[in-house]
């Protein structure tokens, strides 16, 4: 059975690339009827944070990516990492080094001095004699000096490394602690992990972990190193070109977590000319065969479009409790309800939760309106006199419902002599306060007879 896992460094926020990883270890975990682990690395004491942790368990659960079990966390299984440094020792497949700060110096000035990167095959690995007393020590792989070593990585191909190139790694520091390269090792293989799937800046950590599954006899991993995300101009994605933190997509962007799934998934895989794909299309069409080699470039504007989709698609009731606390702190039931009657008007036009909930805010607001400074002029005019004609008419309207109003507007207009739009614009700026707003009629009924007539009044001048 497949298993898969994601297994983040806790020391900021969930990276949208991340985000990605995420997406397709579960994916193809669910694609496959297998297991979705997460394990969060939290080994550098120094950087990992409660935080951070809270952060990306909240940010995987917002993407719906939930993992299978209870989250492992790898500073807890350190015993379990020293006890298989140990034990690579016994087999000799790993060695005590008691090389001294100044002598690794040394050996980095040589290599320098070499013009030669330093790979370290240090002395110890052949010696037996250990120094008496309790000398520090690190344990480091005896890695393999002949031949090379091959991966059959599912998406960057056939890829081979001489063994020259790999150095004695440490496996264990000399306060005991494993470092990144044993503790993944170790931990998947005790999870079970069959594939792992992550961005391809740990290709050439496969080459230094491999050795370590050898050595202890353990059934290697397939291995898919997809391409890193890249601003669209090419550059690797940074902070300062595009949002990374996935909570900034949701909270300061608005976008909805299906819009960013299905934009992920887009970003590096590929099924046809498909650009909306559902959560089933892809669990069922998923595959590692379909992960490009080429990095992908982040484009927000395809996002923005994506979300736009799903906000249209998105249940009314779900929109307005989404945006009901950006509208404004304290709305009552009563009031969410009115949104929830907002949007089939509002959502069609919404690229985002920030937008839509912007443009409902017309419903809460105060009188006398503000009037936004690039509306005013509407109001100038023959407006004031067509807005009581407007009054009047719609104060005799009998059921308050878009058919009637409509008509009754329009024959404001023909009696008026003038075209609806000139009746509709200071109609709209008097209830809405700015040029834009859903369909004029849709407003009216949103707004109810009172508050209507009233916002009406206050403009008649
Ligand atoms: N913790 C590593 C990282 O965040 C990932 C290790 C791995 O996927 O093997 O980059």
């Amino acid at each position: 059975p497949v298993v898969t896992r994601f297994a983040p460094s806790p020391t900021g926020y969930l990276h949208i690339g991340g985000a990605r990883t995420a997406l397709f270890n579960w994916l193809y975990a669910k694609a496959k009827g297998g297991k979705f682990l997460l394990r969060i690395e939290d080994t550098d004491r120094a950087r990992s944070t409660d935080q951070a942790i809270a952060a990306i368990l909240d940010g995987m659960r917002w993407l719906d990516l939930d993992w299978d079990g209870e989250e492992t966390y790898q500073f807890a299984r350190g015993e379990r990492h020293a006890a298989v440094a140990r034990e690579m020792v016994e087999k000799g497949a790993a060695y005590r080094c008691y090389l001294t700060q100044d002598e690794l110096a040394q050996m980095r000035v040589e290599a320098e001095a070499a013009k030669k990167p330093l790979r370290i095959r240090s002395p110890w690995r052949e010696r037996d004699d250990e120094p008496a007393g309790d000398k520090p020590y690190v344990v480091r792989l005896k890695a393999p000096t002949e031949g090379a070593t091959t991966i059959h990585d599912r998406v960057q191909g056939e890829v081979t490394v001489q063994n020259s190139e790999i150095d004695d790694l440490v496996l264990l520091r000399s306060d005991g602690t494993a470092t990144y390269m044993l503790a993944v090792v170790v931990d998947d293989h005790d999870m079970g992990v069959t594939h792992v799937i992550r961005g391809d800046d740990h290709l050439n950590n496969a080459f230094r972990q491999l050795p370590i599954y050898r050595a202890m006899g353990w059934a290697e991993p397939v291995y898919a190193h997809i391409p890193l995300i890249h601003n669209a101009d090419g550059s690797k994605m940074s902070k300062r070109k595009n949002a990374v933190a996935v909570d900034l997509y949701r909270d300061e962007l608005g976008m909805l977590p299906e819009a960013i799934d299905n934009y992920l998934l887009r970003l590096g895989w590929g099924h046809g000319d498909d650009e909306i794909i559902s959560r089933e299309q892809a669990i069922a069409w998923f595959d590692l065969a379909g992960i490009g080699k080429s990095p992908s470039r982040f484009d927000i504007k395809k996002l923005e479009n994506l979300n736009g989709h799903y906000i249209r698609e998105a249940d009314d009731a779900r929109l307005a409790a989404l945006i009901a606390p950006r509208v404004a702190p304290d709305l009552s039931a009563k009031d969410v309800e009115l949104l929830q009657r907002a949007m089939p008007s509002m959502k069609p036009r919404a690229a985002n939760l920030v937008d839509l909930a912007d443009g409902a805010t017309f419903l809460f607001r105060a009188r006398p309106l503000e009037i936004a400074a690039d509306a005013a002029a509407l109001l100038a005019g023959d407006a004031p006199a067509l807005l009581a004609r407007l009054h009047a008419a719609l104060d005799a309207v009998e059921s308050w419902d878009t058919e009637k109003l409509e008509a009754a507007v329009r024959q404001v207009a023909e009696d008026a002599g003038v075209k609806l739009g000139q009746v509709a614009q200071p109609l709209r700026v008097a209830l809405v306060g700015r040029k834009t707003s859903p369909g004029i009629f849709d407003v009216l009924e949103l707004l109810g007879r009172d508050e209507s007539l009233g916002r009406i009044a206050d403009q008649m001048g």
